[in-house]
């Protein structure tokens, strides 16, 4: 059996109250938590940075255990896009911030666990400050950012780290905790990707339940460390393929020349990443590779309305198309536009346009070299559009 995190001398202070053992009570009959693992749980605290898809399942479980001290960082709105698997957050609960309907949430599930609430993204500046006062940190977030930092201070810190992360149909979820033995996250990966590398489920998609299985394991990981109970995942990377509905185990080694964590640490304090997630990411690689010539949706607005002539055409997938398009618009998906670049006259100006920019950003640059002259790109792309200038387009 291992052993508890939490030490013994925070118990003494730990009471329940007949309500409360009524509710712990299929914790407590059973041998391997009994009062005492459920005291634990009360004398716990656990950080889940992000209040969406794989923080919605872990406050959720963790508030119903028992958690005495439930800290959530989000800086983040809820969206429609967020209700397919984000179950903090309900259908009136859009617009809302994050964390005012987790809190709300989690009251209704147990209002005997102390939520505090961080209305901030995680950053280097708070990363330390906010972290200090738990005991394991929760990653929710599934972005390569606060990955990194999340990782860097909870080894700086010495907390258990519990990594989830979900895309498409497959997640992935284990414990990062030095200071108990195991390897870190740069252990595997000592320097993030450059950005754009990795698409996000902005861009890949997700499926909605998959957060679901994921958030559960990484909440059933800090339950153990809690109690001290079972094996941990530290040093061991549990993978599930919901398609095949296949969980298949890797190990995972520390690395004595590991940047953080090894003998010989060449970071010693946070760094920060840039807030890159999602296509952003990939626009932002873009625009470090060159700066394309821009266009806002205003001025794209304004252009239809003044029908000037240019040709205005979406790089997006037919299913997007399918979707949401704006008025005026020509469908040539990236993919097709090699192909298909004799429907487009060079001597046109053409304003290019995508979901956020990046794929039509790739398309401007494709058609540069094909000898195209005039050509701008919409920035934000339909999205900006149905935020900035017609609410009726739906976003996805
Ligand atoms: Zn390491």
């Amino acid at each position: 059996m291992a052993n508890s995190i939490i030490d013994p001398s925070r118990l003494e202070k730990i009471e329940f109250s007949n309500d409360e053992i009524a509710r712990y009570s299929r914790h407590l009959i059973m041998p391997e938590v009994t009062l005492e693992g459920q005291k634990r749980i009360k004398a716990a605290s656990i950080l889940c940075i992000g209040a969406g898809g794989l923080g919605s399942p872990i406050a959720l479980y963790l508030a119903a255990a028992g958690v005495g001290r439930l800290g959530l960082v989000d800086g983040d709105v809820v969206d429609f896009s967020n209700l397919q698997r984000q179950i903090l957050h309900g259908t009136k609960d859009v617009g809302r911030k994050k964390l005012n309907s987790a809190r709300d949430r989690i009251r209704e599930v147990n209002p005997n666990v102390q939520v505090e609430l961080f209305d901030a993204f995680f950053t280097s500046e708070n990363a330390r400050e906010i972290v200090e006062n738990y005991d394991i940190v929760i990653d929710g977030t599934d972005n390569f950012p606060t990955r990194y930092l999340s990782n860097d201070v909870c080894v700086l810190l010495k907390k258990p780290n519990i990594y989830g992360s979900i895309f498409r149909f497959d997640g992935q979820c284990t414990v990062f905790a030095p200071h108990l033995g195991g390897p870190c996250y740069r252990c595997m990966f000592p320097e993030p990707p450059p950005p754009g590398m990795v698409p996000s489920c902005a861009e890949g998609g997700v499926l909605g339940v998959l957060p679901g299985i994921i958030g559960v394991m990484q909440a059933i990981e800090a339950i153990k460390l809690i109690v001290g109970i079972g094996d941990s995942l530290m040093g061991r990377l549990v993978s599930f393929d919901a398609l095949k509905m296949k969980f298949r185990e890797f190990k995972l080694r520390k690395d004595p020349s590991c940047p953080i964590c090894g003998e010989h640490p060449t970071i010693t304090d946070l760094i920060d990443y840039e807030q890159f997630c999602g296509i952003p990411q990939a626009a932002a690689a873009e625009a470090a590779e060159s700066p394309v010539p821009e266009i806002s949706v205003t001025e794209l607005k304004r252009k239809l309305d003044a029908k000037d002539k240019f040709v205005l055409v979406d790089v997006r997938e037919q299913f997007e198309w399918d979707i949401a398009r704006i008025p005026g618009a020509t469908l040539i998906p990236l993919g097709e536009l090699p192909s298909r670049m004799s429907e487009l006259d060079s001597t046109d100006e053409i304003v290019l346009q995508c979901k956020t920019g990046a794929r039509s950003a790739k398309a401007l640059r494709m058609l540069q070299e094909a000898g195209f002259g005039k050509l701008t790109n919409v920035t934000g792309g339909i999205a900006a559009w149905a935020e900035e200038i017609d609410p009726s387009v739906p976003k996805y």
